[in-house]
């Protein structure tokens, strides 16, 4: 086995992660030639921000070996290890890291930041590339998925007729809003990404001509949707979102 096949078998646990809806990383532990840690990301799944390939593949490495230190183990990972997860490495003691796609946003191993280079205890080696356009296809192909999806409309949910014919919601990546037809809006609800990724209901507004025929209700129930839709639950800081969350438990798969 050279390095490319345990890579291939680390690109294996990341469609795995793929077809579980989760962003496509995965990893292998490798000792004395025989893999002996296998993780992929499952965050989403576990909801657990810790819960990254390299982490996982490490935890079962150490079960599978009955200790802590794998300070003979190469770990391949499809991804460019973030700062977490090459903290575990040199908590690990592991000497050689081989990964695929570097990752200019989260990358630890020289992308966006170098934690090997730093002066600890235990430095290892890093080798990216490793099949790396196979890591960043499945990666694209990923995200690609996940805006299709986000652009998909949401079903209609509502019990109110009234004005019903007017709303015409029209859907953006983050932004769901109803046009005036002038090139302005009479009622919007925005859910940008937060600075950890995870999307944030920041905004809902409803035009004065508008109120009182529930329509910030229903940018709400449009937001879950597509929100739900694409897999993806979002937090909230808007003070009427907030309130509505409260009411409708039935959200709480989605509404942080
Ligand atoms: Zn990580």
């Amino acid at each position: 086995m050279d390095h490319e096949d345990y890579m291939r078998q680390a690109l294996d646990l990341a469609r795995e992660a793929m077809e579980a809806g989760e962003v496509p990383v995965g990893c292998v532990v490798v000792w004395e030639g025989r893999v002996v840690g296998r993780g992929r990301n499952r965050r989403e799944e576990d909801r657990d921000a810790l819960a990254h390939a390299e982490l996982m593949a490490i935890h079962e490495a150490n079960e599978t070996l009955g200790g802590w230190r794998l300070h003979k183990a190469d770990l391949y990972v499809t991804l460019e290890p973030c700062a977490m997860c090459a903290g575990g490495i040199v908590n690990a003691r592991i000497p050689r890291v081989w990964y695929g796609a570097a990752d200019s946003r989260f990358g630890a191993c020289g992308s966006a930041l170098d934690v090997f280079s730093a002066p600890l205890n235990h430095r290892p080696q890093v080798t990216g590339g490793i099949l790396a356009e196979e890591s960043a296809a499945l990666m694209q192909a990923f995200f690609q998925r996940l805006r299709e999806k986000r652009r998909k409309p949401a079903a209609p949910c509502c019990n109110e007729t009234k004005g019903d014919d007017l709303m015409e919601f029209q859907y953006e990546d983050s932004r769901i809003f109803l046009p005036d037809g002038k090139g302005g809006v009479l009622a919007e609800i925005t859910f940008p990404d937060g600075a950890d990724g995870v999307p944030v209901i920041d905004h809902t507004f409803v035009d004065g001509s508008l109120r009182g025929q529930g329509v910030a209700g229903r940018l709400m129930e449009a937001a879950v949707a597509a929100l739900r839709a694409s897999g993806r639950r979002a937090n909230v800081t808007c003070s009427y979102a907030v309130s509505w969350r409260d009411k409708h438990p039935e959200a709480a798969d989605v509404l942080l």
